[in-house]
């Protein structure tokens, strides 16, 4: 007997019929004796929905009420995942983010799990019964519901899996695994065996969103090995575990995409010590994600500085960098750009391999592929291009470095 906590996402519960797929999937995990503990997303285009009927009664909803809004999509769908397994005689009990003891810090809509209490999990378990707990909801210190962020649910599958010992943990979703890209975008994208955390991490941060990054950053540090896996058969997923020697043979495990993302640049900034943390400062106290920085030498005694973000915060950074600009010198400009998108090539065996980011500079040139900002990291090499270039790109690169094919050992 095994204690196996599975997460299933939104496409997999996205109807009543996958809904009484989990169940059945459920029921013979069950009647094989083990002890079973799901994390449910919303169902599939719930939580969208949710987010643009707040957006239709007011511009800038509070976060606060955005929390108490989208934690419903996943309440509802425990309910009816539990329904479904009663239906066909399994006696399961669903439980919410607060039920089952997760809580968590952090400001509203982007809450991370500091603690799971498992108690009332374990009596529950106890008394032989099948779990069905919300994902992407827990409880904040101070009271508050509290949502992770979107993709969260992922995150409270690892940390559910940590916290009860889990013998096995799955994600379950819509794709049989990780693959070497989207397979939405790269056809001939092949399904990985095995990824490192390190990988995974940054190819999640880099928006391969099959999995949320902060979840394989929780995975990693608490050492929960899992399998990204299909829900709709029994198809041997991907195993995302510790790094081991024969990895590094690889030099790119996969390419990840991240479309709408948009270029601020600030021009004429005094070549001075302090004036890259004060303009960072007042990205940060608007509350704004950067994620590439590229800064110029000063010529003439003026730097420049570029920083990508999401497209949607543009408007807010714009707003919250005039003034600061203004104050920092009269000369400084700020331009903005967006339609850009960036493609990331990602592999553990760049620390030992050289040459990469030519190729994949080349493999772009050659599909006449301008690049614009690029940033490296030690198993990241990032660009940006046009949006409208991301998939071309993304396929160029993948061909380059052959990811169709299986390494030979
Ligand atoms: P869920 O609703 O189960 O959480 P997501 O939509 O969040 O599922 O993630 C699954 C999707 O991630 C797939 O449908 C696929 O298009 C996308 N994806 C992007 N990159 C990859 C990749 N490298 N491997 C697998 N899936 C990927
Ligand atoms: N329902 C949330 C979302 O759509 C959380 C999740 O699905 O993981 O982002
Ligand atoms: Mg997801």
């Amino acid at each position: 007997m095994a204690l196996i906590v599975q997460k299933y996402g939104g496409t997999s519960v996205g109807s009543l019929d996958r809904i009484r797929n989990v169940a059945n999937r459920i029921k013979t995990l069950r009647d094989e004796g083990n002890q079973v503990v799901a994390v449910v997303s919303a169902m599939g285009g719930v939580t969208d929905k949710l987010i643009a009927m707040a957006k239709e009664l007011i511009d800038e909803p509070t976060e606060r009420e955005m929390d108490v809004l989208l934690s419903t999509g996943e309440q509802q769908s425990i309910a009816l995942v539990t329904m479904a397994l009663h239906q066909i005689g399994v006696d399961a009990v669903s439980i919410t983010g607060r039920q089952a003891g997760i809580s968590t810090t952090g400001s509203h809509t982007r809450g991370r799990i500091n603690a799971i209490n498992p108690d009332m999990m374990k009596n529950y378990l106890k008394e032989g019964k099948v779990l069905i707990c919300a994902g992407f909801q827990g409880l904040r210190e101070d009271g508050m519901i509290h949502t992770l962020g979107r993709g969260g649910s992922d995150l409270s599958a690892i940390a559910v899996a940590s916290a009860l010992k889990a013998d096995v943990c799955q994600i379950l979703t819509d794709v049989d695994g990780v693959y070497t890209s989207d397979p939405r975008v790269v056809k001939d994208a092949r399904k990985l065996p095995e990824i490192s955390y390190d990988e995974m991490l940054e190819m999640a941060s880099a928006g391969t969103k099959v999995m949320q990054s902060r979840s394989v950053e929780f995975a990693k540090k608490y050492g929960v090995v899992f399998e990204v896996r299909s829900s709709l058969n029994n198809n041997p997923g991907t195993i995302v575990t510790e790094e081991h020697d024969q990895m590094e043979a690889v030099v790119i495990r996969g390419v990840s995409i991240e479309r709408s993302q948009a270029l601020v640049t600030i021009t004429g900034i005094p070549d001075e010590p302090g004036m890259s943390a004060k303009i960072l400062m007042c990205l940060a106290d608007a509350e704004i994600n950067i994620d590439m920085i590229v800064s110029n030498i000063a010529y003439d005694g003026l730097a420049r500085h570029s920083f990508t973000m999401h497209s949607s915060d543009l408007g807010k950074a714009s707003a919250a960098l005039k003034p600061c600009i203004a104050q920092l010198s009269p000369d400084s400009t700020i331009l903005t750009e967006s339609g850009i998108a960036k493609l990331s090539c990602v592999g553990i065996g760049m620390r030992s391999h050289s040459g990469v980011a030519a190729k994949m500079f080349e493999a772009l040139g050659e599909a006449k592929i301008n690049i614009g900002v690029i940033t490296t990291s030690e198993i990241k090499i990032a660009v940006t291009v046009d949006e409208h270039q991301i998939e071309d790109a993304a396929r160029a690169v993948h061909e380059a470095f052959n990811l169709d094919k299986a390494p030979t050992a």
